[in-house]
């Protein structure tokens, strides 16, 4: 019986392994890969219609392409992981002897972490420590705001699985925050200035360099400060850098889109959420060069 060979191998965000393209299958470099697996995903078949020959020469350079920036991705976890710069939070590497803890930059990214992603979103904080454990580290889909942030994603053309899956990988988007431990004291707890400095100079700023996004979208007035600073962009009143996205200085083309927080809260004081569908779809054009 003839052998089907693989068609599309590349190495996921984190885990070390391989995935077909809609990560329906992971496998450790180590275990061997039956190409089956690939060849039988319904991505596969659909690249293998349009373009047989270009569709598994693309995704062999994409493979190369991604090796090296996953080993920079894992570098930048390794070090969030020791990382003690800020007093007052505590790291998902040391809470609970950091089994909680992911082989991701952050709680966030289990949920939604690809490093070709053209869409990377920033969210002020995850949570406080004792919603990290009640949680397991875990993003939550029956969490409003998750909800509301697939329908917003959705709304431009990125659709995603709910966070419980855990696939990391459904659409070109990368979830993470702008401080990436936890704090005390409640969701709504008050940040620190000097966390944003700290984790945005150590982590965000070189992520979104891995990354290479189209589009940097900051959730909330918090995360877009904290990305103006990082790239001393100009100061705007935060309504005028929703309507006008800024570009990131000395970069190819990467632009920082603010919007509402798409929380309850935000919607039902500020922004309702048909309001804020009108806003994404500034980015939704940006994406589709439309
Ligand atoms: S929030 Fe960021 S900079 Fe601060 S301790 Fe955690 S990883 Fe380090």
């Amino acid at each position: 019986m003839k052998k089907e060979r693989p068609l599309y191998l590349r190495s996921c965000c984190a885990n070390a392994h391989i995935f077909c393209r809609e990560g329906q299958r992971n496998f450790g470099f180590a275990k061997g890969i039956s190409g089956k697996f690939f060849w039988n995903c319904s991505w596969a078949q659909q690249r293998r219609a349009t373009s047989p020959t270009k569709g598994i020469l693309a995704s062999m350079g994409d493979m190369n392409n991604d090796s090296q920036k996953h080993g920079q991705y894992l570098k930048l976890v390794a070090e969030r992981k020791t990382c003690s710069a800020c007093t007052g939070l505590t790291n998902p590497a040391a809470c609970c002897g950091g089994k909680f803890d992911s082989e991701h930059i952050g709680p966030w990214s289990r949920w939604q972490s690809r490093l070709d992603a053209e869409v990377l979103v920033v969210g002020q904080d995850w949570a406080d420590v004792k919603c990290f454990i009640n949680q397991q580290g875990k993003s939550k889909s029956g969490n409003p705001t998750n909800a509301a942030l697939m329908e917003l994603l959705a709304s431009v053309g990125i659709v995603i699985r709910g966070p419980e899956l855990d696939d990391g990988y459904a659409g070109k988007v990368f979830l993470t925050n702008a401080i990436l431990c936890m704090k005390q004291g409640g969701l709504q707890a008050e940040v620190r200035e000097e966390w944003f400095d700290n984790c945005g100079k150590r982590y965000l700023g070189p992520l979104i360099a891995l990354v290479k996004p189209k589009a940097v979208v900051c959730l909330g007035e918090r995360a877009y400060r904290a990305v103006e600073k990082l790239y001393g962009l100009h100061r705007r009143p935060f309504r005028e850098a929703v309507m006008v996205p800024a570009k990131l200085p000395a970069d190819n083309g990467t632009r920082i889109y603010a919007v509402y927080h798409c929380g309850k809260r935000i919607q039902n004081t500020h922004r309702k959420l048909q309001q804020q569908k009108e806003d994404w779809a500034r980015l939704g054009e940006a994406l589709t060069g439309a």
